[in-house]
């Protein structure tokens, strides 16, 4: 069993691969009630990196020479669970590993004939959960208004733009390099679209993009879903509507700076002079919806109202590797690994 450890906490900077290690052990056996996996990919997010770092969150963080954490779609290959039979598809959180140990109680079984089980990671899991709860019931969309949606070409991003989209919505999307632009915009069919950085890589400063997204969005933004914060946070609330609605997804710019003081308070009276509303979000409130989400989300897919790219790095020692690009926006939709046995 191949699996990545984390050999050492990144503080105020960008993950290395050293802070990773990557170890095989023998394949244990299951106990009595739990289920051993053989995974088949591996999905990458960026809490991760929040779950690499000692800082209070909402999560505990691993500790040193702990797996790494993370979600995984597998085949069931031994099983000690009444519920389970070897052979059975299934997810789990396994972490960053070839093969896991796994209660029964905290798998969930896979529908590979909706979907692919890859789909499960990313459109029909976490990241299109999180663009469908946090866009429909916290940000409220109406037909004819504006949504904005930073990181848009991600798990999330492209996701949440799609739906907007089938809502009748204008679509603005953000995101940081000219091929992630034209996948938005030419394959997704956003209305506008907005790359942050300049041609040197490096980000626009505030009166440039807050310029830039006056003009993409002279009306004002009704729903501002924010997947990154920092620079683009401010620049698109500096142009927030009257009664918009802010969602806080994710704050991806931050997480290498996680451990300083001064992390996240600004703009306030924007919300004030508009009557704007921010609201965080976290996926895990909304599990009563799960069957709600997965029911739509499949029928959307099966009618091709919305589609998803994804990028498959290989083998699990090609997990630090791919982390550490996605972190820096290397990847071309929801990040995942396979795993070379397949
Ligand atoms: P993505 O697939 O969007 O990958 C991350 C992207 O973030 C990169 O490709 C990069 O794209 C962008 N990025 C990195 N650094 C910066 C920066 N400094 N400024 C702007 N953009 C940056 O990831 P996901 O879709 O999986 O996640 C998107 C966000 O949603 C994350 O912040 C994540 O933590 C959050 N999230 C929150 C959940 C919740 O329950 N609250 C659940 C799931 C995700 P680019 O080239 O455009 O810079």
């Amino acid at each position: 069993n191949t699996r990545v450890l984390l050999a050492e906490r990144p503080v105020n900077r960008a993950p290395v691969a050293s802070d990773f290690k990557i170890e095989r052990v023998p394949v244990a056996e299951p106990a009595e009630g739990e289920v051993l996996i053989r995974n088949h990919f591996l999905s990458l997010d960026p809490y991760m990196r929040g779950r690499m770092s000692a800082m209070k969150s909402y999560a505990e963080p691993v500790r040193i020479g702990g797996v790494m954490p993370g979600e995984t779609v597998g085949r069931v290959v031994a099983s000690r669970h009444a519920g389970w039979r070897t052979g059975d598809t299934v997810m789990a959180h396994t972490g960053w590993q070839e093969y896991g140990l796994v209660p029964g109680e905290r798998i969930t079984r896979i529908d590979t004939n909706l979907a692919p089980a890859s789909h499960y990671l990313g459109v029909l899991g976490m990241p299109g959960m999180t663009a469908y709860c946090a866009l429909l019931y916290l940000g409220e969309p109406q037909p004819g208004q504006t949504v904005l949606v930073s990181a848009a070409s991600g798990a999330v991003g492209q996701v949440v733009g799609q739906i907007a989209k089938i809502r009748g919505c204008r679509v603005v999307g953000i995101a940081g390099s000219d091929d992630k632009i034209a996948y938005v915009r030419d394959e997704l069919g956003f209305d506008a679209v907005l790359n942050y950085r300049n041609s040197d890589g490096v980000a626009k400063d505030f009166d440039t993009l807050s310029r830039e997204v006056a003009g993409l969005c002279p009306d004002g933004i009704n729903v501002f879903f924010d997947n990154v914060g920092g620079v683009v946070h401010d620049a698109a609330l500096s142009n927030i509507a009257q009664h918009g609605r802010v969602i806080i997804c994710g704050t991806i710019s931050v997480y290498n700076e996680l451990e300083k003081p001064d992390i996240g308070l600004r703009w306030m009276r924007q919300l004030l002079v508009k009557r704007a509303r921010m609201e965080g979000f976290l996926v895990y409130d909304h599990a009563h919806r799960t069957e709600e989400f997965r029911q739509t989300m499949a029928g959307w897919l099966r009618e091709k109202r919305v589609i998803f790219k994804e990028d498959v790095a290989k083998g699990i020692e090609s997990a630090p590797d791919a982390f550490i690009g996605m972190l820096a926006g290397a990847n071309r939709g929801k990040q995942l690994v396979r795993f070379s046995q397949d």
